[in-house]
């Protein structure tokens, strides 16, 4: 009881906003629909007389650099070495800079590779011993793809062998077959995300993202050997670059495409659904309506800390889509 009022007084679940900055010479008409009002308020402009304010935890703004960015999300990241399960989630409309802020590029680096280092920094400064394990996943389709594992996969290939996933008696989860790879440093644990990564890439071509359209799941675990207590603890980050929000029946897909923006919009609502179940103290969260809240549902709930961030384009032309990602966010809170 006392914990949960410490939960709740620290919060759990945070929202951040990230608003992109304008990219590769983009222009505007003079009107700027999204506007950053302070640290933490967004003034979204619907029309001459129509605005409206939108609140989050941390607004960042179009100028944060990676740098600025990690800043906010550190005291997260510590909180795994504490015992807390973490969950770093992008959310947004394809284009406006979930990659970007995950994985960053090599003069940029993003949340994933910043946030590696700083563990293995961190458990090098402290006193106790440290194991670190390595997973990277995707979920397709609806189905959960092991990006360790090199398979070459066109999408006119047969469908590689899925993972399936298991809760344990602790009411823990476990993703059969998944390759979980010890890493004893930076470097190690770097080579294998850019080999997911690649893996990720090829399977897209140009005109046909799938990255877009399936979440990219990075899962980081810490096991703390305690001597004196002789057991072992072990907690996990998530990272997790999710599909685009875009809704499917406002794009003119069809076919495979139009089936991959459903199964990322149901599954991106089924994660709000747990968020706002969550937030509401719901006796019932309805974890098991899809396979990315049944992965993340020892990671997303009582004993953990979670961590939205809400993507923004700061486009006119985007506004319709940058209102549902506001809205969205809205019933996170
Ligand atoms: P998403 O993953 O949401 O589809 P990307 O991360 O691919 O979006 O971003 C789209 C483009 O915008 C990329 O070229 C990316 O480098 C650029 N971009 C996104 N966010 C930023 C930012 N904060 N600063 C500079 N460039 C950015
Ligand atoms: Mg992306």
């Amino acid at each position: 009881q006392v914990l949960n009022e410490f939960l709740q007084l620290k919060g759990n679940i945070r929202v951040f906003c990230r608003i992109r900055p304008t990219v590769n010479g983009e222009k505007f008409s003079h009107k700027r629909p999204v506007v950053p009002v302070d640290s933490s308020g967004i003034l979204v402009n619907f029309a001459e007389n129509k605005r409206k304010l939108y609140k989050f935890d941390m607004v960042l703004h179009p100028g944060s650099t990676q740098d600025e960015v990690f800043s906010e999300i550190e005291p997260v990241i510590k909180s795994a070495l504490d015992g807390y399960n973490v969950c770093i989630l992008a959310y947004g409309q394809t284009g406006t800079g979930k990659t970007f802020t995950m994985e960053g590029n090599p003069d940029c680096p993003g949340v994933v590779p910043r946030t590696i280092e700083a563990l293995f920094k961190q458990a090098a400064d402290s006193n106790h011993t440290y194991l670190f394990s390595f997973c990277m996943l995707e979920i397709y389709l609806g189905q959960l793809k092991d990006l360790l594992i090199p398979h070459a996969r066109k999408t006119t290939d047969p469908m590689p062998p899925c993972l399936s996933i298991q809760t344990d008696p602790n009411g823990g989860i476990v993703i059969d077959n998944l390759v979980a790879i010890q890493v004893s440093n930076f470097n190690h644990a770097i080579s294998l995300y850019r080999l997911g990564s690649q893996l990720r890439s090829t399977a897209s071509t140009n005109s046909n993202k799938v990255s877009s359209r399936s979440h990219c799941m990075i899962r980081v675990s810490m096991t703390c050997s305690d001597a004196t207590e002789r057991r072992k603890i072990t907690n996990k980050i998530w990272m997790v670059d999710l599909g685009g929000s875009e809704r499917v029946l406002k794009t003119k897909a069809w076919g495979r495409r139009f089936e991959e923006g459903k199964a990322i919009n149901l599954s991106l609502s089924a994660l709000g659904d747990v968020i706002n179940a969550l937030q509401r103290k719901n006796s019932h969260i309805p974890y098991r309506n899809s396979k990315l809240t049944q992965v993340l549902k020892d990671s997303l709930g009582e004993d953990s800390k979670t961590l939205m961030l809400v993507h923004v384009s700061p486009k006119e032309e985007d506004l319709c889509e940058t209102i549902c990602s506001l809205n969205f966010a809205l019933r996170l809170r």
